[in-house]
């Protein structure tokens, strides 16, 4: 009997509301024993209700799978409590997972097309603890790094590195933090016991390498705040911010979601790209074990720009849903 997957669908706020419509319509295509929950939450909603998730909204995600989502519009007012911040905690997806891999045909900042690495960053502890002091003329950030926390995200990176080539570089900063003392050795132990190959690099170094000698890597496993802006800036390495998908997963929960946000200077015109949140439901597709039809919908993607059918961050002139449906129509005449 084939399990039928809960899925909710978030569109959120902005492009969220026009990428998601196109990976789902991609997502269709499959015709795969998938039930999609649609599910409002976000910027919209707090004004419309004065909340952007409550408590019926997580029983929803919680009664699901995994979670495809677009983007949510995170305004600075103090009151309003981050949507993805919630849904990492409640959930306990404490690994985010982002590909980065240049798309045939297309370079970014550093011309070069000949890499392919993931970025695995812790998602629970770390700078982002939430542990803080806040006095008029001092204010202080606790950093937790606990050896659960290591071990679990060190698994996720061995495990994946199985997959590829069987390394992983361990990214830190030891040499100033004392934190990272442990999850260094943490990751190395992980890493000795998998049988996996490992090397470590200060995060400093590891930013100046990465954009300039990216090919030398494969899985790099750093913690949240060292994650959070590695991945942002290797985005760079693939030319559209609108390319780059990512996956936060725990042990039961996943949550898919574009590295983009929100966009509200192009919101509303059609034009942002969808390649991102199709690859993020690529990567879910893989995640089920829809190991075939994940590698269809990537020749759907590499389909659409062989075919110029792109959208104006890319040079092209099309719309998202003609993205979408393009690639739609790739998949139904390969199924
Ligand atoms: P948020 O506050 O929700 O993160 P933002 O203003 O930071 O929104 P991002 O979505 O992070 O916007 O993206 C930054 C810029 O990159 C956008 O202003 C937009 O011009 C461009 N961009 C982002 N995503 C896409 C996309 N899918 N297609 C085309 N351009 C994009
Ligand atoms: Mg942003």
């Amino acid at each position: 009997m084939v399990k039928i997957m809960r899925v909710a669908i978030v569109e959120g706020d902005g492009i969220g509301k026009e990428v998601i419509p196109a990976a789902v319509e991609v997502l269709d295509a499959l015709d795969l024993p998938i039930e999609k929950v649609p599910l409002e939450l976000g910027y919209g909603k707090w004004e419309k209700c004065g909340v952007a998730i409550d408590e019926k909204d997580l029983e929803i995600l919680k009664s699901c799978d995994c979670v495809l989502f677009g983007a949510i519009t995170t305004p600075t007012d103090p009151n309003y409590k981050s949507v993805l911040l919630t849904i990492r905690k409640e959930l306990d997806m404490y690994a985010n997972i982002r590909p980065i891999k240049p798309l045939p045909g297309l370079v970014g900042v550093t011309g070069k097309n000949d890499f392919d690495l993931v970025i695995v960053r812790e998602n629970t502890e770390g700078m982002y603890s939430s542990i803080e002091e806040i006095h008029d003329d001092v204010a202080y950030t606790k950093r937790v790094v606990s050896r659960k926390g290591s071990e679990r995200i060190a698994r996720s990176a061995c495990k994946l590195a199985k997959d590829r080539k069987n390394e992983i570089t361990i990214v830190h900063k030891s040499n100033v933090l004392k934190s990272d003392t442990l999850f260094l050795g943490v990751c190395r132990e992980v890493a000795a016991s998998e049988g996996v190959e490992y090397r470590d690099m200060l995060v400093d170094a590891m930013a100046y390498s990465l954009m300039s000698y990216p090919e030398r890597y494969d899985v790099v496993v750093t913690t949240n705040l060292f994650g959070d802006i590695l991945s942002d800036m290797s985005a760079a390495l693939v030319g559209s911010l609108g390319l780059v998908p990512s996956a936060n997963i725990g042990d039961k929960y996943a949550f898919f979601e574009p590295v983009h946000g929100s966009a509200p200077d192009i919101a509303g015109k059609g034009i942002a790209n969808p390649i991102a949140a199709i690859l993020s439901m690529k990567m879910m597709l893989e995640w089920m074990g829809y190991e075939r039809e994940a590698a269809l919908v990537e020749s759907a993607v590499e389909f659409s720009i062989k075919e110029n059918i792109t959208t104006p961050d890319l040079g092209g002139s099309s719309s998202t849903s003609d993205v979408g449906k393009l690639m739609a129509d790739h998949i139904r005449n390969n199924l």
